[in-house]
């Protein structure tokens, strides 16, 4: 049986300031050695890819400065099970503490990465608009927030993500136009 929930923290520099045991113990049964020496470190050096960081630390601003709290799914597969799992991220209120707690949802096992063969996984050229104002993205013609967005796309449920393009929204485009 297999963890089922854990949690951490991370102060106003990102850096891990709390794991607890269900942080462990999900370390290790992923095979992750370096987890016991986590604390102190950027919370961004544990996150894979590029645009998936871009994306996490917007998604952490996001919920310091305007939402207070969000939860979202997400995919985190381990070596033999695919798992997807539901993270709740919380600014604590006055502070830049952020906290993040994370439960499985569902769990099965797979012994071979079958997940490369899904139609769903997403093709590398998928790009993914964002105003280079706003920070919003663009989803189906519409402009939203990145939490909305990952929720609209399931971004993080996907092995790859798509590339991120810089651009301007229609309302930046007149609000600069205007000025
Ligand atoms: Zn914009």
């Amino acid at each position: 049986m297999s963890t089922q929930t854990l949690s951490y923290a991370i102060d106003e520099h990102d850096h891990l300031i709390r794991v607890d045991e269900g942080y462990y113990r999900f370390a290790e049964e992923n095979g992750w050695e370096e987890a016991a020496t986590s604390l102190g470190r950027s919370l961004w050096d544990y996150v894979a890819g590029h645009e998936m960081v871009k994306l996490q630390r917007l998604l952490v601003r996001r919920v310091r400065n305007e939402l207070g709290d969000v939860e979202l799914p997400f995919r985190c597969d381990g070596p033999s099970v695919r798992r997807e799992m539901n993270i709740r991220i919380v600014a604590r209120p006055g502070g830049r503490v952020v906290l993040f707690s994370a439960r499985t949802r569902h769990e099965e096992p797979r012994d071979s990465p079958q997940w490369l063969l899904d139609p769903a996984t997403p093709r590398s050229d998928e790009v993914l608009e964002m105003c280079g104002w706003c920070d919003r993205f663009e989803v189906d013609g519409e402009w939203v927030e990145v939490e909305e967005a990952a929720r609209r796309l399931e971004l993080f449920n996907k092995a790859e993500l798509p590339a991120i393009s810089h651009g301007i929204c229609p309302d930046c485009n007149e609000m600069l136009l205007a000025a």
